[in-house]
């Protein structure tokens, strides 16, 4: 069977690691979140007082990254890689509503882009890697054998951050969540590096009223295409 790259790409929510953890652990491919890589470089911005709502200083940052190493170590208990920036198990705090609401500012930085997407390309020289963020298929892997780009209204996506954030205990509302996810979307797709848009050889999956399940199946009978079954 042939090892390909899968690259899923998509608005805020729309279920992409739901879908890639499903999908690597069904093909044993190694999957991963470029979103939690932008959120641990946000993060350290934050704790290094670089970003808030009303400032950024991005020429420190820019200095600083040199002293940001990102690691995903896979947690088998969970079935998927966890991330560590600089040595420390940030899972929680890069999910927070906080790092939300900075997180798309951070990600209009040439400098940090660079940075990550070379990260990236080296996770995926081997092939068997299913990656989902913004501009995988677009600028990561323009060559990925299967591009997916995932919609669902803002509605049913906010509604699903939010039960996942109160489900782990945050205490958010949903107009918060609503209006964080409209933005995030709105900047992603205006940026001037690297906008999130769809790449012309990515099949749209619109998932506002499909389950998992089929999700799951669809997608699993495209990459089955691909690889050969
Ligand atoms: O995927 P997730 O929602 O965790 O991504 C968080 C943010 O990181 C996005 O809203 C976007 O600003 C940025 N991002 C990006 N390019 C990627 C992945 C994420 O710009 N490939």
């Amino acid at each position: 069977m042939k090892n390909i790259t899968i690259a899923i790409d998509g608005f805020s929510s729309t279920g992409k690691s739901t879908i890639a953890k499903l999908i690597a652990q069904k093909y044993n491919y190694v999957y991963v979140d470029t979103g939690a890589m932008y959120r641990a470089v946000t993060l350290f911005a934050m704790q290094h007082n670089l970003v808030s709502s009303d400032f950024l200083n991005e020429h420190e940052l820019i200095e600083a990254l040199k002293n940001i190493e990102l690691t995903f170590i896979f947690n088998a208990d969970l079935g998927f890689a966890e991330m560590f920036l600089n040595g420390k198990n940030v899972e929680k705090e890069i999910r927070t509503l906080e790092v939300s609401k900075l997180v798309s500012k951070i990600a209009t930085i040439s400098e940090v882009r660079k940075k990550l997407v070379l990260e990236q390309k080296g996770f995926g020289v081997k092939g068997a890697v299913v990656m989902d963020g913004r501009d995988i298929g677009t600028v990561v892997f323009p060559n990925a054998e299967l591009k997916l780009f995932m919609t669902a209204s803002a509605e049913k996506r906010a509604t699903r951050r939010y039960k996942e954030l109160i489900d782990r205990g945050d205490n958010v509302s949903f107009e918060d969540i609503l209006f964080n996810v409209q933005e995030r979307d709105r900047i992603d797709s205006t940026r001037e590096d690297s906008p999130l848009l769809k790449a012309d050889d990515a099949i749209e999956f619109d998932n506002s009223d499909m389950g998992i399940t089929e999700q799951f199946e669809r997608i699993c009978s495209l990459v089955d295409q691909k690889i050969g079954v």
